[in-house]
């Protein structure tokens, strides 16, 4: 039977990769990816990383698009393949608009589907906006809800989920995340390599990467929430860390949407120890997240790596859909307000004590076999069992 995996976005992306692999595994089940190419650029540099693309790809990206319009393209263009092509089942991940869209246009056309990292919840249907309530509107639809962690699922059942059909897999971003270690092992890959291909300059390169001892900091941003005055005042912050720490440096793979590049190119793009660079291909920013001294990120998918590799995360968000990470001490929520930025950038940076038991190894997001779980599930289900 034919399974279509179906991605718009770089996490998704990442986060479907190793549920391709697993079902490629497998002797009854066969993947076929869709790619909504709801973020272009950004999804097939991750795809590629992992040297996948898609079988068929709806290109439903415009420019200036809004939720609307894309919600739209993607459940008309969606259903049309899905009442073509008939899969047994539709894999969807997360909480984009493609998500919903997706699952909608999948049960209009009567197919089962199946939810990866279900459950995620801030119990704010406003916040994060719209992806609360994408999550939210897939789980009625859903015939198999494949859980990161207990409480997730918790939530599922809170809401008169079926209980048979939530199930706790760990998250499939770690298992993406050591296939991907894994390779660069293997490989014995060289800073100055990472450094040309992710377009690093050899001044950066040489006063950080180079040396073992330096300390820098990882940054990543694209939520809507901090669109408009939480940026500005994220940067305001960032510039008070290196002020303050003549040692330091930032490196700042800047998201492709112009609400964020606009205040990031113009409050950090003048500093010697302030790097800002493209949105880095899966493989080297895993390299680069393995050899930073910490993150500062408002990223989902960061808060479920970064306990695999020991870095301690500031969150820049007022809330978090993973409150696992901040229980296990890894990821600490600052917001975007300058003084906090700086007071917990600092602390990390002072305070050696303080910094070991925030990077501890215990990941509570999985331990890199949750794409094989759903692979077993879904062939139990297709096997009637
Ligand atoms: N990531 C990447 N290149 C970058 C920045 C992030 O490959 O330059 C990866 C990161 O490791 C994580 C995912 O992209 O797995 C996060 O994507 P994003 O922050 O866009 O979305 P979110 O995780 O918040 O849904």
């Amino acid at each position: 039977s034919n399974i279509c995996i179906v991605v718009g976005t770089r996490p998704e992306a990442i986060k479907m990769a190793p549920v391709y692999f697993a079902l490629q595994k497998s002797e009854s089940l066969r993947p076929v990816l869709l790619s909504t190419g709801q973020h272009r650029e950004m999804l097939d540099q991750a795809l590629a990383s992992f040297s996948l693309a898609p079988d068929h790809d709806l290109n439903l990206m415009q420019p200036g698009q809004t939720l609307a319009d894309i919600t739209s393209r993607v459940i008309s263009r969606v259903h049309e393949y899905l009442v073509e092509s008939r899969p047994a089942a539709v894999l969807v991940q997360g909480d984009t608009t493609t998500v919903f869209a997706t699952s909608l246009a999948a049960f209009y056309a009567g197919i089962p589907v199946g939810h990866v990292e279900a459950g995620l919840r801030t119990h704010n249907p406003l916040n994060p906006w719209p992806e609360e309530m994408n999550r939210r509107l897939v789980a009625p639809i859903a015939q198999w809800h494949f859980c990161p962690t207990p409480p997730s699922r918790a939530h599922l059942v809170a809401e008169r989920i079926d209980e048979a059909k939530c199930f706790v897999t760990g998250n499939t971003v770690v298992d993406a995340l050591l296939w991907i270690r894994g390779k660069l092992q293997d490989a014995a890959i060289d800073a100055s390599d990472v450094a040309r291909r992710v377009g690093i300059s050899e001044a950066f390169a040489g006063q950080f990467l180079d040396d073992d001892d330096s300390r820098w900091i990882l940054v990543t941003g694209h939520r809507r929430e901090s669109h408009g005055p939480g940026f500005v005042k994220m940067c305001e912050g960032i510039l008070r860390v290196v002020t303050e720490h003549p040692d330091v440096g930032i490196l700042f793979p800047v998201h492709l949407n112009p609400r964020v590049r606009e205040p990031v190119m113009q409050l950090l793009g003048d500093h010697d120890r302030i790097e800002l660079i493209e949105p880095a291909g899966y493989q080297d920013f895993v390299w680069l997240m393995d050899r930073c001294t910490f993150l500062l990120s408002d990223s989902g998918g960061v808060q479920e790596e970064a306990p695999s590799l020991g870095k301690p995360v500031l969150v820049t968000r007022e809330t978090t859909e993973r409150p696992e990470g901040i229980v296990a001490g890894t990821c600490r929520l600052v917001g975007t307000d300058p003084d906090r930025i700086f007071a917990e950038s600092d602390l990390l940076l002072r305070d050696a004590g303080e910094f070991t038991r925030r990077s501890g190894l215990e990941n509570p997001y999985g331990d890199g076999f949750a794409a094989e779980q759903i692979r077993q599930i879904l062939e139990r289900s297709f096997r009637g069992g």
